[in-house]
Protein backbone atom coordinates (compact mmCIF):
# COMPACT_ATOMS: atom_id res chain seq x y z
CA UNK A 1 0.00 0.00 0.00
CA UNK A 2 1.25 3.09 -1.36
CA UNK A 3 2.07 5.90 1.24
CA UNK A 4 -0.53 8.96 0.47
CA UNK A 5 1.27 12.06 0.89
CA UNK A 6 -0.33 15.76 0.31
CA UNK A 7 3.12 17.59 -1.00
CA UNK A 8 3.62 21.00 -1.35
CA UNK A 9 5.90 23.26 -4.12
CA UNK A 10 8.55 24.94 -3.98
CA UNK A 11 8.20 28.36 -4.20
CA UNK A 12 11.13 31.32 -3.36
CA UNK A 13 13.03 28.58 -1.41
CA UNK A 14 9.89 27.55 0.85
CA UNK A 15 7.57 24.78 0.18
CA UNK A 16 3.94 26.25 -0.03
CA UNK A 17 0.58 24.84 -0.68
CA UNK A 18 -1.45 26.85 -3.28
CA UNK A 19 -3.33 30.24 -2.41
CA UNK A 20 -6.65 28.81 -3.16
CA UNK A 21 -5.64 25.47 -1.29
CA UNK A 22 -7.05 23.34 -4.53
CA UNK A 23 -5.49 20.01 -5.31
CA UNK A 24 -5.04 17.41 -7.74
CA UNK A 25 -4.37 13.91 -7.10
CA UNK A 26 -1.92 11.73 -8.64
CA UNK A 27 -2.25 8.33 -9.33
CA UNK A 28 -0.15 5.09 -9.99
CA UNK A 29 -1.43 3.85 -13.28
CA UNK A 30 -0.40 0.35 -13.26
CA UNK A 31 -2.84 -0.30 -10.59
CA UNK A 32 -5.41 3.08 -10.16
CA UNK A 33 -4.19 3.45 -6.60
CA UNK A 34 -3.77 7.34 -5.47
CA UNK A 35 0.04 7.98 -4.62
CA UNK A 36 -0.50 11.67 -3.22
CA UNK A 37 -2.16 15.35 -4.06
CA UNK A 38 -0.17 18.19 -5.23
CA UNK A 39 -0.93 22.16 -5.51
CA UNK A 40 -3.01 23.29 -8.07
CA UNK A 41 -1.33 26.43 -8.50
CA UNK A 42 -3.65 29.12 -10.26
CA UNK A 43 -2.80 32.37 -11.31
CA UNK A 44 -1.48 33.66 -8.29
CA UNK A 45 0.84 31.22 -7.48
CA UNK A 46 2.34 31.80 -10.64
CA UNK A 47 2.87 35.43 -10.11
CA UNK A 48 4.46 34.26 -6.91
CA UNK A 49 6.84 32.06 -8.51
CA UNK A 50 7.91 34.57 -11.13
CA UNK A 51 8.17 37.15 -8.70
CA UNK A 52 10.58 34.86 -6.76
CA UNK A 53 12.43 33.94 -10.02
CA UNK A 54 12.68 37.79 -10.32
CA UNK A 55 14.39 38.41 -6.92
CA UNK A 56 16.80 35.85 -7.44
CA UNK A 57 17.77 37.07 -10.96
CA UNK A 58 20.45 39.81 -10.08
CA UNK A 59 22.89 37.64 -7.76
CA UNK A 60 22.54 34.74 -10.05
CA UNK A 61 23.26 36.27 -13.41
CA UNK A 62 25.99 37.85 -11.90
CA UNK A 63 27.76 34.66 -10.60
CA UNK A 64 30.66 33.65 -12.39
CA UNK A 65 29.54 30.86 -15.43
CA UNK A 66 32.29 28.76 -14.09
CA UNK A 67 29.84 28.48 -10.60
CA UNK A 68 26.68 28.44 -12.25
CA UNK A 69 28.09 25.33 -14.13
CA UNK A 70 29.65 23.91 -10.96
CA UNK A 71 26.27 24.07 -9.04
CA UNK A 72 24.99 21.90 -12.04
CA UNK A 73 27.60 19.37 -11.40
CA UNK A 74 26.71 19.55 -7.52
CA UNK A 75 23.25 18.75 -8.64
CA UNK A 76 23.98 15.44 -10.43
CA UNK A 77 26.40 14.47 -7.61
CA UNK A 78 23.72 14.26 -5.45
CA UNK A 79 21.31 13.01 -7.57
CA UNK A 80 23.85 9.68 -7.94
CA UNK A 81 23.54 8.13 -5.12
CA UNK A 82 19.68 8.48 -5.43
CA UNK A 83 19.44 6.95 -8.53
CA UNK A 84 17.77 4.19 -7.22
CA UNK A 85 14.93 5.66 -4.76
CA UNK A 86 14.02 8.67 -7.70
CA UNK A 87 13.97 5.60 -10.18
CA UNK A 88 11.21 4.21 -7.86
CA UNK A 89 9.02 7.28 -8.05
CA UNK A 90 9.57 8.21 -10.99
CA UNK A 91 8.18 4.71 -12.05
CA UNK A 92 5.35 4.56 -9.47
CA UNK A 93 3.81 8.02 -10.82
CA UNK A 94 4.00 7.28 -14.76
CA UNK A 95 4.05 3.80 -15.57
CA UNK A 96 7.23 3.05 -16.94
CA UNK A 97 9.06 0.18 -16.52
CA UNK A 98 11.70 0.68 -13.45
CA UNK A 99 14.85 -0.54 -15.67
CA UNK A 100 13.85 2.19 -18.06
CA UNK A 101 13.93 4.85 -15.71
CA UNK A 102 16.86 4.05 -14.04
CA UNK A 103 18.30 5.04 -17.26
CA UNK A 104 16.50 8.09 -17.33
CA UNK A 105 17.73 8.69 -14.10
CA UNK A 106 21.53 8.37 -15.05
CA UNK A 107 21.46 10.12 -18.67
CA UNK A 108 20.06 13.04 -16.34
CA UNK A 109 23.25 12.80 -14.42
CA UNK A 110 25.51 12.77 -17.59
CA UNK A 111 23.65 16.01 -18.92
CA UNK A 112 24.08 17.59 -15.90
CA UNK A 113 27.69 17.37 -16.12
CA UNK A 114 27.56 18.12 -20.05
CA UNK A 115 26.26 21.30 -19.35
CA UNK A 116 28.54 22.16 -16.49
CA UNK A 117 31.53 21.95 -19.21
CA UNK A 118 29.69 24.47 -21.30
CA UNK A 119 30.24 27.21 -18.83
CA UNK A 120 32.10 29.30 -20.97
CA UNK A 121 30.42 28.44 -24.33
CA UNK A 122 27.94 31.28 -24.72
CA UNK A 123 30.21 33.98 -25.70
CA UNK A 124 29.78 36.75 -28.49
CA UNK A 125 32.57 37.86 -31.71
CA UNK A 126 34.39 41.13 -32.40
CA UNK A 127 32.87 42.55 -35.09
CA UNK A 128 35.34 45.11 -37.60
CA UNK A 129 34.24 48.60 -37.98
CA UNK A 130 35.47 51.65 -38.79
CA UNK A 131 38.89 52.91 -37.26
CA UNK A 132 38.21 53.75 -33.88
CA UNK A 133 35.22 52.07 -33.54
CA UNK A 134 34.81 48.75 -32.22
CA UNK A 135 31.74 46.22 -31.47
CA UNK A 136 31.52 43.49 -29.52
CA UNK A 137 28.45 41.39 -28.83
CA UNK A 138 27.18 39.74 -25.66
CA UNK A 139 25.07 36.86 -25.18
CA UNK A 140 23.21 37.61 -22.43
CA UNK A 141 20.49 35.94 -20.00
CA UNK A 142 16.73 36.64 -20.28
CA UNK A 143 15.42 37.10 -16.63
CA UNK A 144 12.82 34.13 -15.81
CA UNK A 145 11.80 31.60 -17.77
CA UNK A 146 9.05 29.26 -17.76
CA UNK A 147 9.41 25.43 -18.63
CA UNK A 148 6.71 23.41 -19.53
CA UNK A 149 7.01 19.62 -19.54
CA UNK A 150 5.71 16.45 -20.45
CA UNK A 151 4.63 13.25 -19.03
CA UNK A 152 6.41 10.94 -20.22
CA UNK A 153 9.84 11.48 -19.32
CA UNK A 154 8.73 13.88 -16.31
CA UNK A 155 12.08 13.54 -14.36
CA UNK A 156 14.61 13.46 -17.08
CA UNK A 157 12.90 16.79 -18.65
CA UNK A 158 12.68 18.37 -15.29
CA UNK A 159 16.31 17.71 -14.13
CA UNK A 160 18.05 18.27 -17.78
CA UNK A 161 15.57 21.33 -18.95
CA UNK A 162 17.09 23.23 -16.18
CA UNK A 163 20.64 23.16 -17.43
CA UNK A 164 20.70 25.36 -20.40
CA UNK A 165 18.75 28.08 -18.46
CA UNK A 166 20.77 28.00 -15.72
CA UNK A 167 23.79 27.93 -16.78
CA UNK A 168 23.17 30.68 -19.41
CA UNK A 169 22.35 33.02 -15.91
CA UNK A 170 18.41 32.94 -16.04
CA UNK A 171 16.62 31.64 -13.38
CA UNK A 172 13.54 29.03 -14.16
CA UNK A 173 9.86 28.56 -12.97
CA UNK A 174 8.94 24.77 -14.11
CA UNK A 175 5.60 23.27 -14.52
CA UNK A 176 5.59 19.86 -14.14
CA UNK A 177 3.03 17.10 -15.95
CA UNK A 178 -0.14 17.27 -14.23
CA UNK A 179 -0.05 13.27 -14.34
CA UNK A 180 3.03 12.59 -12.78
CA UNK A 181 4.12 15.15 -11.06
CA UNK A 182 5.88 13.71 -7.86
CA UNK A 183 9.81 13.36 -9.15
CA UNK A 184 10.52 17.06 -9.79
CA UNK A 185 9.25 17.89 -6.47
CA UNK A 186 11.71 15.13 -5.11
CA UNK A 187 14.03 16.82 -7.93
CA UNK A 188 13.75 19.77 -5.58
CA UNK A 189 14.87 18.24 -2.42
CA UNK A 190 18.64 18.12 -4.31
CA UNK A 191 18.16 21.35 -5.64
CA UNK A 192 17.56 23.44 -2.27
CA UNK A 193 20.98 22.29 -1.36
CA UNK A 194 23.11 23.50 -4.67
CA UNK A 195 20.89 26.41 -5.68
CA UNK A 196 19.51 29.94 -3.83
CA UNK A 197 16.30 30.28 -2.96
CA UNK A 198 14.02 31.38 -5.63
CA UNK A 199 16.91 30.75 -8.71
CA UNK A 200 14.56 27.16 -9.52
CA UNK A 201 10.74 27.37 -8.65
CA UNK A 202 8.08 24.80 -9.49
CA UNK A 203 4.44 25.45 -9.56
CA UNK A 204 2.60 21.98 -9.68
CA UNK A 205 -1.04 22.13 -11.45
CA UNK A 206 -3.00 21.60 -14.89
CA UNK A 207 -2.07 23.10 -18.38
CA UNK A 208 -5.28 25.63 -18.79
CA UNK A 209 -4.92 26.84 -15.01
CA UNK A 210 -1.03 26.78 -13.94
CA UNK A 211 0.45 26.30 -18.14
CA UNK A 212 -1.64 28.95 -19.25
CA UNK A 213 -0.42 31.29 -16.49
CA UNK A 214 3.20 30.54 -16.61
CA UNK A 215 3.08 31.54 -20.80
CA UNK A 216 0.95 34.35 -20.37
CA UNK A 217 2.80 36.31 -17.53
CA UNK A 218 4.36 39.55 -19.17
CA UNK A 219 7.48 38.88 -16.55
CA UNK A 220 8.53 35.29 -18.42
CA UNK A 221 9.90 36.58 -21.79
CA UNK A 222 11.14 33.08 -22.38
CA UNK A 223 9.07 30.07 -22.81
CA UNK A 224 10.15 26.46 -23.32
CA UNK A 225 7.78 23.79 -23.96
CA UNK A 226 7.66 20.24 -25.07
CA UNK A 227 4.58 18.51 -25.17
CA UNK A 228 1.87 17.70 -28.19
CA UNK A 229 1.49 20.14 -31.22
CA UNK A 230 -1.79 20.99 -30.63
CA UNK A 231 -0.53 22.68 -27.05
CA UNK A 232 2.35 23.87 -28.54
CA UNK A 233 -0.38 25.90 -30.91
CA UNK A 234 -2.00 27.27 -28.02
CA UNK A 235 0.92 28.36 -26.60
CA UNK A 236 2.48 30.37 -28.91
CA UNK A 237 -0.81 31.87 -30.08
CA UNK A 238 -0.74 32.90 -26.21
CA UNK A 239 2.91 34.04 -25.93
CA UNK A 240 1.87 36.50 -28.81
CA UNK A 241 -0.29 39.09 -26.23
CA UNK A 242 3.10 39.93 -24.70
CA UNK A 243 5.81 39.29 -27.40
CA UNK A 244 8.44 36.06 -26.05
CA UNK A 245 10.38 33.82 -27.44
CA UNK A 246 9.21 30.49 -27.60
CA UNK A 247 10.96 26.97 -28.01
CA UNK A 248 8.40 24.40 -28.70
CA UNK A 249 9.77 19.85 -28.62
CA UNK A 250 6.36 18.80 -30.09
CA UNK A 251 4.86 15.09 -31.64
CA UNK A 252 6.43 13.26 -34.11
CA UNK A 253 5.07 10.35 -36.64
CA UNK A 254 8.76 8.86 -37.51
CA UNK A 255 9.61 6.86 -40.20
CA UNK A 256 11.61 4.13 -40.07
CA UNK A 257 12.58 3.49 -43.97
CA UNK A 258 14.22 -0.27 -44.42
CA UNK A 259 15.89 -0.94 -47.79
CA UNK A 260 16.30 -4.39 -49.36
CA UNK A 261 19.44 -5.21 -48.38
CA UNK A 262 18.99 -4.63 -44.72
CA UNK A 263 19.78 -7.37 -42.22
CA UNK A 264 16.31 -9.13 -41.23
CA UNK A 265 17.20 -9.89 -37.75
CA UNK A 266 19.24 -6.97 -37.06
CA UNK A 267 16.55 -4.73 -38.55
CA UNK A 268 13.78 -6.09 -36.71
CA UNK A 269 15.40 -5.54 -33.70
CA UNK A 270 16.35 -1.75 -34.59
CA UNK A 271 12.06 -1.81 -35.65
CA UNK A 272 11.32 -2.73 -31.71
CA UNK A 273 13.97 -0.80 -30.42
CA UNK A 274 12.92 2.40 -32.52
CA UNK A 275 8.79 2.47 -31.43
CA UNK A 276 10.19 2.32 -27.88
CA UNK A 277 7.52 -0.27 -26.65
CA UNK A 278 9.95 -0.75 -23.71
CA UNK A 279 10.60 2.35 -21.35
CA UNK A 280 7.62 4.03 -22.35
CA UNK A 281 4.81 2.29 -24.27
CA UNK A 282 5.67 3.87 -27.40
CA UNK A 283 4.72 7.12 -25.15
CA UNK A 284 7.80 8.65 -26.97
CA UNK A 285 7.82 11.27 -29.39
CA UNK A 286 11.02 10.05 -31.11
CA UNK A 287 9.38 6.24 -31.90
CA UNK A 288 9.72 5.32 -35.11
CA UNK A 289 5.86 4.60 -35.70
CA UNK A 290 6.08 3.95 -39.54
CA UNK A 291 7.68 1.43 -40.78
CA UNK A 292 8.51 1.86 -44.28
CA UNK A 293 9.75 -2.04 -45.51
CA UNK A 294 10.69 -3.14 -48.76
CA UNK A 295 8.23 -5.84 -50.02
CA UNK A 296 11.71 -8.11 -50.96
CA UNK A 297 11.50 -8.44 -47.17
CA UNK A 298 8.03 -8.11 -46.05
CA UNK A 299 6.80 -12.07 -45.25
CA UNK A 300 9.70 -13.10 -42.89
CA UNK A 301 10.56 -9.41 -41.85
CA UNK A 302 6.66 -9.23 -40.35
CA UNK A 303 6.55 -12.56 -38.94
CA UNK A 304 10.24 -12.44 -37.11
CA UNK A 305 8.86 -9.35 -36.09
CA UNK A 306 5.32 -10.18 -34.53
CA UNK A 307 7.72 -12.75 -32.97
CA UNK A 308 9.68 -10.37 -31.51
CA UNK A 309 7.51 -8.30 -30.05
CA UNK A 310 5.00 -11.02 -28.26
CA UNK A 311 8.42 -11.76 -26.38
CA UNK A 312 8.02 -8.30 -25.01
CA UNK A 313 7.78 -8.75 -21.35
CA UNK A 314 4.32 -6.59 -19.93
CA UNK A 315 4.19 -6.34 -16.35
CA UNK A 316 4.06 -4.40 -13.43
CA UNK A 317 6.00 -1.60 -14.27
CA UNK A 318 7.91 -1.32 -10.36
CA UNK A 319 9.51 -5.54 -11.37
CA UNK A 320 12.60 -5.65 -12.22
CA UNK A 321 12.25 -8.14 -15.42
CA UNK A 322 9.19 -6.23 -16.98
CA UNK A 323 10.49 -4.73 -20.13
CA UNK A 324 6.94 -2.92 -20.65
CA UNK A 325 4.85 -0.70 -18.40
CA UNK A 326 1.32 0.95 -18.52
CA UNK A 327 0.16 4.45 -20.33
CA UNK A 328 -0.11 7.56 -18.10
CA UNK A 329 -3.65 7.48 -17.68
CA UNK A 330 -8.01 6.11 -18.87
CA UNK A 331 -7.77 9.46 -21.31
CA UNK A 332 -4.41 7.84 -23.06
CA UNK A 333 -5.61 4.51 -23.31
CA UNK A 334 -9.00 5.26 -24.50
CA UNK A 335 -7.33 7.96 -27.19
CA UNK A 336 -4.98 4.77 -28.19
CA UNK A 337 -7.43 2.01 -28.48
CA UNK A 338 -9.19 4.80 -30.62
CA UNK A 339 -7.16 4.28 -32.95
CA UNK A 340 -6.78 0.69 -33.06
CA UNK A 341 -10.28 0.50 -33.97
CA UNK A 342 -9.93 3.27 -36.44
CA UNK A 343 -7.09 1.65 -38.29
CA UNK A 344 -9.21 -2.00 -38.38
CA UNK A 345 -11.92 0.06 -39.93
CA UNK A 346 -9.43 1.60 -42.25
CA UNK A 347 -8.88 -1.64 -43.83
CA UNK A 348 -5.35 -2.47 -41.50
CA UNK A 349 -4.35 -5.71 -40.46
CA UNK A 350 -4.24 -6.13 -36.96
CA UNK A 351 -1.40 -8.60 -36.51
CA UNK A 352 -1.02 -8.18 -32.94
CA UNK A 353 -2.05 -6.36 -29.61
CA UNK A 354 -4.98 -4.39 -29.69
CA UNK A 355 -6.07 -5.17 -26.42
CA UNK A 356 -5.37 -5.06 -22.80
CA UNK A 357 -2.94 -8.53 -21.52
CA UNK A 358 -4.68 -11.28 -20.02
CA UNK A 359 -2.67 -10.77 -16.95
CA UNK A 360 -5.16 -10.76 -14.50
CA UNK A 361 -2.60 -8.59 -11.89
CA UNK A 362 -2.53 -5.89 -14.54
CA UNK A 363 -6.36 -4.93 -14.92
CA UNK A 364 -7.10 -2.01 -12.86
CA UNK A 365 -4.07 0.16 -14.72
CA UNK A 366 -3.73 0.73 -18.58
CA UNK A 367 -2.07 -1.76 -19.93
CA UNK A 368 -1.81 -2.01 -23.48
CA UNK A 369 -0.15 -4.95 -25.74
CA UNK A 370 1.70 -4.05 -28.11
CA UNK A 371 0.34 -4.09 -31.23
CA UNK A 372 1.69 -3.78 -34.75
CA UNK A 373 -0.56 -3.27 -37.75
CA UNK A 374 -0.01 -4.46 -41.56
CA UNK A 375 -1.26 -3.30 -44.82
CA UNK A 376 -1.12 0.31 -43.62
CA UNK A 377 -1.96 2.88 -46.46
CA UNK A 378 0.29 6.48 -46.15
CA UNK A 379 -3.28 7.99 -46.31
CA UNK A 380 -5.10 5.99 -43.06
CA UNK A 381 -5.40 8.28 -39.76
CA UNK A 382 -2.80 5.73 -38.05
CA UNK A 383 -0.40 6.50 -40.66
CA UNK A 384 -0.90 10.61 -40.22
CA UNK A 385 -1.57 10.87 -36.91
CA UNK A 386 0.75 11.17 -33.64
CA UNK A 387 -0.92 8.18 -31.60
CA UNK A 388 1.75 8.15 -29.23
CA UNK A 389 0.92 4.68 -27.43
CA UNK A 390 2.55 0.95 -28.58
CA UNK A 391 1.12 0.45 -32.19
CA UNK A 392 3.87 0.15 -35.16
CA UNK A 393 2.15 0.68 -38.98
CA UNK A 394 3.91 -1.18 -41.68
CA UNK A 395 3.77 0.26 -44.84
CA UNK A 396 5.02 -1.69 -47.42
CA UNK A 397 7.15 -0.07 -50.73
CA UNK A 398 8.69 -0.93 -53.69
CA UNK A 399 9.75 2.73 -55.77
CA UNK A 400 11.94 4.59 -53.95
CA UNK A 401 10.60 8.43 -55.18
CA UNK A 402 6.66 7.06 -53.72
CA UNK A 403 8.19 5.99 -50.60
CA UNK A 404 10.10 8.73 -49.83
CA UNK A 405 7.07 11.30 -50.56
CA UNK A 406 4.78 9.23 -48.15
CA UNK A 407 7.11 9.39 -45.74
CA UNK A 408 7.47 13.11 -45.88
CA UNK A 409 4.13 12.99 -46.00
CA UNK A 410 3.15 13.92 -42.01
CA UNK A 411 2.90 17.51 -40.75
CA UNK A 412 5.28 16.58 -38.32
CA UNK A 413 9.37 16.25 -39.20
CA UNK A 414 10.80 14.89 -35.60
CA UNK A 415 13.34 12.34 -36.46
CA UNK A 416 13.65 9.09 -38.83
CA UNK A 417 15.58 6.07 -39.29
CA UNK A 418 17.04 4.06 -42.27
CA UNK A 419 18.46 1.03 -42.67
CA UNK A 420 20.46 0.45 -45.13
CA UNK A 421 24.46 -0.60 -46.01
CA UNK A 422 23.87 0.93 -49.25
CA UNK A 423 26.13 4.63 -48.27
CA UNK A 424 24.74 6.40 -51.27
CA UNK A 425 21.29 5.52 -50.89
CA UNK A 426 21.69 6.24 -46.77
CA UNK A 427 22.90 9.74 -47.34
CA UNK A 428 21.13 10.35 -50.22
CA UNK A 429 17.95 9.37 -47.82
CA UNK A 430 19.29 11.46 -44.78
CA UNK A 431 19.31 14.61 -46.63
CA UNK A 432 15.53 14.46 -48.29
CA UNK A 433 13.80 12.81 -45.88
CA UNK A 434 12.12 16.09 -43.83
CA UNK A 435 12.82 15.59 -39.99
CA UNK A 436 15.19 17.52 -37.51
CA UNK A 437 17.44 14.09 -36.17
CA UNK A 438 18.37 10.88 -38.59
CA UNK A 439 19.44 7.72 -37.81
CA UNK A 440 21.41 5.85 -40.56
CA UNK A 441 20.76 2.17 -38.76
CA UNK A 442 20.55 2.93 -35.56
CA UNK A 443 16.90 4.28 -33.55
CA UNK A 444 16.20 6.23 -30.51
CA UNK A 445 19.43 6.72 -29.06
CA UNK A 446 19.86 10.73 -28.29
CA UNK A 447 23.65 11.98 -28.07
CA UNK A 448 24.58 14.54 -25.99
CA UNK A 449 25.64 17.93 -27.78
CA UNK A 450 24.10 16.78 -31.07
CA UNK A 451 21.18 19.16 -31.34
CA UNK A 452 17.94 17.50 -31.07
CA UNK A 453 14.48 18.80 -32.72
CA UNK A 454 11.79 18.95 -34.77
CA UNK A 455 10.97 20.52 -38.53
CA UNK A 456 7.57 21.07 -39.85
CA UNK A 457 5.28 21.42 -36.56
CA UNK A 458 7.18 18.78 -34.47
CA UNK A 459 8.58 21.88 -33.75
CA UNK A 460 10.79 25.08 -33.05
CA UNK A 461 14.32 25.28 -31.88
CA UNK A 462 16.95 22.77 -30.85
CA UNK A 463 17.83 21.16 -27.30
CA UNK A 464 20.53 18.81 -25.83
CA UNK A 465 23.14 20.30 -27.29
CA UNK A 466 25.19 24.38 -27.44
CA UNK A 467 22.50 25.46 -29.94
CA UNK A 468 20.16 25.04 -26.43
CA UNK A 469 22.28 27.22 -24.23
CA UNK A 470 22.53 29.45 -26.99
CA UNK A 471 18.41 30.21 -27.25
CA UNK A 472 18.23 30.96 -23.67
CA UNK A 473 20.82 33.82 -24.36
CA UNK A 474 19.37 37.46 -26.11
CA UNK A 475 22.11 38.98 -28.09
CA UNK A 476 23.29 42.70 -27.16
CA UNK A 477 25.65 44.65 -29.88
CA UNK A 478 27.83 46.91 -28.13
CA UNK A 479 29.67 49.75 -29.84
CA UNK A 480 32.44 51.38 -28.84
CA UNK A 481 33.67 54.99 -29.97
CA UNK A 482 37.46 55.20 -29.09
CA UNK A 483 38.19 58.40 -30.93
CA UNK A 484 35.71 60.43 -28.44
P1 LIG B 1 0.54 18.06 -23.61
O1 LIG B 1 0.75 19.04 -24.69
O2 LIG B 1 -0.83 17.60 -23.34
O3 LIG B 1 1.07 18.63 -22.21
C1 LIG B 1 2.40 18.99 -22.01
C2 LIG B 1 2.49 20.01 -20.88
O4 LIG B 1 1.81 21.19 -21.28
C3 LIG B 1 1.84 19.56 -19.57
O5 LIG B 1 2.65 19.98 -18.50
C4 LIG B 1 0.53 20.32 -19.58
O6 LIG B 1 0.01 20.57 -18.30
C5 LIG B 1 0.92 21.61 -20.27
N1 LIG B 1 -0.19 22.34 -20.90
C6 LIG B 1 -1.34 21.84 -21.40
N2 LIG B 1 -2.12 22.84 -21.87
C7 LIG B 1 -1.44 23.99 -21.67
C8 LIG B 1 -1.72 25.36 -21.96
N3 LIG B 1 -2.84 25.75 -22.52
N4 LIG B 1 -0.77 26.27 -21.64
C9 LIG B 1 0.38 25.89 -21.06
N5 LIG B 1 0.68 24.63 -20.76
C10 LIG B 1 -0.21 23.68 -21.06
O7 LIG B 1 1.50 16.85 -23.90
P2 LIG B 1 1.60 15.45 -23.14
O8 LIG B 1 0.40 14.66 -23.47
O9 LIG B 1 1.97 15.67 -21.71
O10 LIG B 1 2.90 14.84 -23.83
C11 LIG B 1 2.85 14.14 -25.01
C12 LIG B 1 3.31 14.99 -26.18
O11 LIG B 1 4.61 15.52 -25.94
C13 LIG B 1 3.42 14.15 -27.45
O12 LIG B 1 2.86 14.85 -28.53
C14 LIG B 1 4.93 14.01 -27.61
O13 LIG B 1 5.34 13.74 -28.93
C15 LIG B 1 5.44 15.31 -27.10
N6 LIG B 1 6.85 15.22 -26.71
C16 LIG B 1 7.79 15.85 -27.50
C17 LIG B 1 9.15 15.73 -27.19
C18 LIG B 1 10.22 16.37 -28.05
O14 LIG B 1 11.37 16.43 -27.60
N7 LIG B 1 9.92 16.82 -29.26
C19 LIG B 1 9.54 14.99 -26.07
C20 LIG B 1 8.55 14.38 -25.30
C21 LIG B 1 7.22 14.50 -25.62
Amino acid sequence: MVDVKTHRMPIGGEWVESESGKTMETINPATGEKLGEVPLANGTDVDRAVRAAKRAFPDWSRLEPKERGKRLSDLGKRIAPRVEEISRLETLDSGNPLVGMRGDVLRTIETLEYYAGLAYEFRGQTIPGVHGRLNYVLQQPFGVVGRIIPYNHPFQFAATRLAAPLLAGNTIVIKPPEQAPLSALELYREIAEVFPPGVVNIVTGDGPTTGDALVRHPEVPRIAFIGSVETGRLIMRNASDWIKKVSLELGGKNPMIVFPDADVDKTVGLAVAGMNFTRSQGQSCGSTSRLFLHESLHDEFVEKLVARVRKIRIGMPIEEETEMGCLISKEQFDKVMGYIRVGQEEGAKLLTGGKKPDDPRLQNGFFLEPTVFDGVKSTMRIAQEEIFGPVLSVITWNDYETMLEQANSVIYGLTAGIVTGDLKKAHETAARVEAGYVWINGCSNHFLAAPFGGWKQSGLGREESLEELLSYTQTKNVNVNLNF
